[in-house]
């Protein structure tokens, strides 16, 4: 069994602690690791190491593209060890191993496009009057914390980290308490690279002891935040007392919307990979089928013969949806499915599934429930799960008023042949990704992302998320010969 000191200053810190968190394999519930139980007194350490490093000479002096050639061979290294870190990732999580291997290769674009994009952050010169030179510089915005879910820790912590150090700054991660493995192999990295110490860091433990002290200490510059919508308040809101910018990615409850001339096909499979991805423990899950009335019954019947195919088990068995993290989130979701069972009606799936040799992992079949009225909770909040609500519309004003009838706004899929339908829709729906005849894209690392509404503030990913770590200095600059 494995245990997990911090990395603070460049040092391993709390191997003589006394206190440690357990972290499970959500497949079959065997212990695996250990994590310090941090606290404050950690996180104060960190932000000072961080702000030393920041403004040191040794990290002044490396240019951005040394950053960037850094950020690459972080990227070959994770591919190097893509096996070993996606079977941390699958143990940690329990996700299936194909998913966690993709996770993996995502973590590494990560690093690989912020790694090329280092060099090339470029601010504007902005036409004033003769005699005068004015251009923006963009500058690092100081020490950066990121705090991490447990639904995909590696890629999540990859995406933020790999931007902001690309544009120079010092971060500060704190993984989710359940699945801390992948961001610990990248600390294990960070260690022993010629980065100046304090540069990358990685604290563990509770929310409450090591996430709200990190939010709201005063030496942070800049917090991205992935998590619940709850929590992501209460970020913004410690935040605020220091007028520190945030970056939240939060929650969804993110529509299908399936006109009856889609390709079926395609749509059937796309709505199927939109709820099971992680077992449905994905913020931009496709959780609600919107579906025109008349095709309902016919996509419906063939919607349930594919959820009646699909596989469940272990992460390492590599079936098609894998185990809830765990006990926790398992009982959260069996009792929405069972408030489901008298407010609508289940049509396939609903119930808990043991897999023999894993009696200790969290299972649940992959659920379809129709009939709920579309006012209640069921379909507004977010289930985390592999539960899908179905909803009907007759017109496209309906299905734009059902699409947008939550609180939520992170992604929504349309499927149909029409393009002025396609894109009408799109134009229409509040959400920060719209795909048409896809739901996601292979997971594009260059896409913005991020939500209208409660689904966040900001964006992550592309170009785009280099402005969260950057601040603009405008400097004019009068000749007068
Ligand atoms: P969570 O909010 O419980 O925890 C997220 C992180 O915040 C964890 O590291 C946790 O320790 C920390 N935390 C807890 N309390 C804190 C506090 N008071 N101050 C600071 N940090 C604190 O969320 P979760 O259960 O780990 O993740 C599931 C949620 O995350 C879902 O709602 C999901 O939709 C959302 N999510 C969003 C995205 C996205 O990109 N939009 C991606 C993944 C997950």
């Amino acid at each position: 069994m494995k245990r997990i000191p911090m990395l603070i200053n460049g040092e391993w810190v709390g191997n003589d602690s006394n206190e440690w968190l357990p972290v499970f394999n959500p497949s079959n519930g065997e212990l695996i690791a250990e994590i310090v139980k941090g606290q404050k007194e950690h996180v104060d350490e960190a932000v000072h190491a961080a702000q030393v490093a920041f403004e040191s000479d040794e990290w002044k002096k490396v240019k951005p593209y040394e950053r960037g050639q850094l950020l690459v061979r972080l990227a070959a290294h994770i591919r190097n060890n893509a096996e070993q870190w996606s079977k941390w990732e699958c143990e940690d999580v329990g996700k299936p191993i194909s998913q966690a291997k993709a996770d993996v290769e995502a973590a590494a674009r990560y690093f690989e496009f912020y790694g090329g994009a280092a060099d090339k952050v470029m601010g504007d010169t902005i036409p004033i009057e003769e005699g005068i030179l004015n251009a923006t510089v963009l500058e690092p915005v100081g020490v950066t914390a990121h705090i991490v879910p447990w639904n995909y820790p590696l890629q999540i912590t990859a995406r933020s980290v790999a931007a902001a150090i690309a544009t120079g700054n010092a971060v500060i991660v704190k993984s989710a308490e359940d699945t801390p493995l992948t961001t610990h192999a990248i600390a294990e990295w960070f260690a022993v690279s010629e980065l100046p110490k304090g540069i990358f860091q990685h604290v563990t433990g509770l929310g409450a002891d090591v996430g709200g002290p990190l939010a709201g200490h005063p030496g942070i510059h800049h917090i991205t935040f992935t998590g619940s919508v709850n929590t992501g308040i209460s970020v913004m809101k410690a935040a605020a007392d220091n007028v520190v910018p945030v970056t939240l990615e939060l929650g969804g409850k993110s529509p299908n919307i399936v006109f009856s001339d889609a390709n079926e096909e395609l749509a059937l499979e796309g709505v199927v990979r939109a709820i099971i991805q992680n077992a449905g423990q994905t913020c931009s899950a496709g959780s609600r089928l919107l579906i025109e009335e008349k095709y309902k019954e016919r996509f419906l019947h063939e919607l349930t013969a594919k959820f009646n195919e699909l596989t469940i088990g272990p992460g390492v068995d590599d079936k098609e949806i894998g185990p809830i993290l765990n006990k926790k989130q398992f009982d959260q979701i069996i009792n929405k499915i069972q408030d489901a069972k008298s407010a609508g009606k289940i049509i396939v799936g609903g119930e808990t599934v043991t897999i023999s040799g894993s009696e200790g992992g969290y299972y649940i079949q992959p659920t379809i429930i129709d009939g709920l009225d579309n006012t209640h909770a069921l379909a507004k909040e977010e289930i985390f799960g592999p539960v899908l609500t179905v909803f009907t519309f007759e017109t496209i004003e309906e299905a734009i008023e059902l699409a947008n009838s939550t609180d939520y706004g992170l992604v929504a899929g349309i499927w149909t042949r029409n393009i002025d339908v396609a894109h009408f829709v799109a134009s229409k729906v509040k959400s920060g990704q719209v795909f048409i005849n896809n739901y996601g894209a292979a997971g594009g690392v260059q896409m913005p992302f991020g939500g209208y509404k409660k689904s966040g503030i900001g964006r992550e990913k592309g170009f785009i998320a280099l402005r969260n770590y950057t601040q603009v200095k405008n400097i004019a600059v009068k000749f007068s010969i």
